[in-house]
């Protein structure tokens, strides 16, 4: 994998709205919005979108709205709104006062609508939606007029009246805009504006029954809030005449400009709300911020931060066409941005017990340890070191292959901060066979980790003092998905047959140095060797839990070789 370079200065959309700007367009004004539907929790495509339409009102000058694109009440509900808020603000983004709802909008939407029938440019259908889809034609062949189509204005007016009283029943009618069923972009025949829904909204309560339909709501919300640039996935590319067909037709002062780029796909995991809700109700995970969702919720407790998200929006860019991103990508930002900041512990998360033989048992002494090295501002530590002392099960073999540099009997390493160690016996347990207690000998002349004649060792291990330690539980993520690609599943089934069940492993006798008694939910450290690592907010008093965010990348690369062993 190549890392492109960050951050990315333009793009296309850049480039149009510099153009736009040369030539005078809107009176030099640039103003964007981020418009989610609250129908779930926002996902790191989301996250492009936000640093998109955000980062370009920070660089021209502009403004961005926030603006919630709430017209199916059947689907939204105010913990998603909520939510939502979090999310942009943590990202690092600041609607200030313009936080609006299309649903704000409704009663000027409705008389565009009245303006549009009066203008003989919509009519009342009394189709089904299903009659309605069977005359909508296909890309080849032309749909049929709807035989309400010449009602006259007088009684269409008089029924979208009624229907906004609620006089019908929900699927009996719906308001269509009269362009042409004969168009080559589908979109284009007839489409619905209005259907009736009798709905309660979660801000309008039971006051409408009848809700506008996307397309017609969207360009409406846009030049009403006086968008310059309605920047969108180019899903909707096909959407656009329509778009500009209502603002035309209803000579509106805000005309936005529609500009579409690619939406972001990542590899191993889904990036579609529903799905995502799938996950979340079938328990697959616990919730919207399981750290394994690429939720931006999950990914903040994961461990993530804001600049590392950012940091990946800017580098993937903005294009014009699809394409799937690395999940390494993102996982190389936020271990570049936690490498800067992440104060660095020792941690064990799978304890062998190592008794130091020839130490006394009853002395304790404290180390002096770097808290970070990419930091010099981030000052030193002391560790304590005593006679009982836990170290990675994996960093010891009996019996070493080849490769294997680290803890073996009769071999010396160093144990980080501390001594030159040599393991000189190894207990099992009697009837299974398991070593469950190295007992070595260390060198107090190699006090730091150095060793004053100079003699090497091979490996350098974490490890922390038995007594001094604290337990705890770490939650080690693997992908979500068993393939790159989400949909790459036999005929008839779903992405969750692409789920993969190893997703979760959780330890729950790991050891921490002490200083760790104090770490509060979110806070980030890098376990040496181990990764980097996040407390979640399961934690209590009695017990921390941590969520390790990435791994190392040298330990990924070990771990790897371990394998070929
Ligand atoms: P989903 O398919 O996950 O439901 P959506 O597009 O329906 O997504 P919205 O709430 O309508 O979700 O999205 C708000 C904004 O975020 C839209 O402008 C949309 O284009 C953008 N967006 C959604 N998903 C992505 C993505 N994967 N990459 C980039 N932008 C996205
Ligand atoms: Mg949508």
């Amino acid at each position: 994998m190549t890392i492109p370079d960050s951050p990315r200065p333009s793009d296309f959309i850049r480039d149009i709205i510099t153009e736009d700007l040369k030539t005078g367009k809107n009176d030099g004004r640039v103003h964007t919005r981020f418009p989610p539907e609250p129908n779930g929790y926002l996902h790191i495509g989301h996250a492009k979108s936000i640093c998109l339409n955000f980062g370009i009102a920070r660089d021209f000058n502009g403004l961005c709205n926030l603006r919630f694109d709430d017209t199916n009440p059947t689907k939204e509900e105010v913990e998603y709104v909520e939510s939502i808020k979090e999310d942009v603000r943590w990202l690092g983004f600041d609607w200030e006062d313009r936080m609006y709802y299309a649903s704000d909008y409704f009663e000027q939407m409705y008389q565009y609508a009245v303006e549009l029938i009066k203008s003989s440019r919509a009519y009342v259908c009394d189709l089904s939606a299903d009659e309605i889809r069977e005359r909508r034609g296909t890309l080849t062949a032309p749909g049929k007029n709807s035989p309400y189509r010449d009602r006259s204005v007088a009684e269409s007016l008089d029924l979208f009246e009624r229907m906004r009283s609620g006089e019908f029943p929900d699927g009996s009618r719906t308001l269509r805009a009269k362009i042409d069923m004969t168009s080559g972009n589908i979109n284009m025949r007839d489409p619905v504006m209005y259907r009736m829904l009798h709905a309660e909204h979660h801000r309008t309560g039971d006051r409408w029954c009848i809700y506008p339909m996307y397309d017609f709501a969207h360009c409406i919300s846009d030049s009403i809030e006086g968008i310059t640039h309605s920047v969108c996935t180019l899903e909707f590319e096909d959407h656009r005449p329509l778009y500009d067909w209502f603002l035309d037709e209803l000579k509106v002062e805000c005309h936005p400009r529609q500009i579409e780029f690619a939406r972001l796909n990542l590899s191993y995991t889904v990036l579609s709300k529903r799905k995502l809700l799938q996950l979340v109700e079938s328990g697959f995970v616990n919730g919207w911020d399981d750290s394994r969702m690429p939720a931006i919720s999950g990914l903040r407790r994961r461990g993530y931060t804001p600049e590392s998200i950012r940091n990946f929006c800017e580098r993937i860019g903005v294009a014009k066409r699809d394409s799937v991103v690395d999940m390494a990508l993102l996982e190389y930002c936020v271990r570049e941005d936690l490498n800067r900041s992440a104060p660095r512990v020792m941690a064990v998360l799978r304890p062998l017990k190592v008794i130091i033989v020839n130490y006394p048992e009853d002395k304790t002494e404290e180390l002096d340890a770097v808290n970070n090295p990419e930091d010099p501002g981030a000052g030193m530590r002391k560790v304590p070191f005593s006679r009982v002392l836990y170290i990675e099960r994996d960093d010891f073999h009996e019996d070493p292959p080849k490769q294997f540099f680290r803890l073996a009997p009769g071999r010396e390493v160093r144990l980080r901060y501390a001594y030159y160690i040599t393991c000189v016996n190894v207990i099992k347990d009697q009837k299974t066979g398991e070593v469950t207690e190295l007992h070595c000998t260390y060198d107090p002349a190699t006090k730091g980790g150095d060793a004053p004649d100079k003699r090497k060792v091979k490996a350098t291990l974490h490890w922390v003092s038995a007594s001094h330690s604290i337990t705890s539980e770490v939650r080690l993520y693997d992908k979500l998905l068993l393939k790159e690609d989400a949909d790459d599943v036999e005929e008839g089934k779903d992405f969750r047959s692409n789920i993969n069940p190893n997703s979760l492993e959780t330890l729950t006798s790991c050891r921490l140095e002490p200083c760790l008694a104090d770490a509060k939910p979110g806070d980030r450290y890098q376990f040496e060797r181990m990764g980097y690592f996040c407390v979640d907010p399961d934690s209590s008093a009695g017990k921390k839990v941590f969520n390790r965010t990435v791994t190392l990348k040298d330990t990924w690369v070990k771990v790897q070789k371990r394998g070929k062993d």
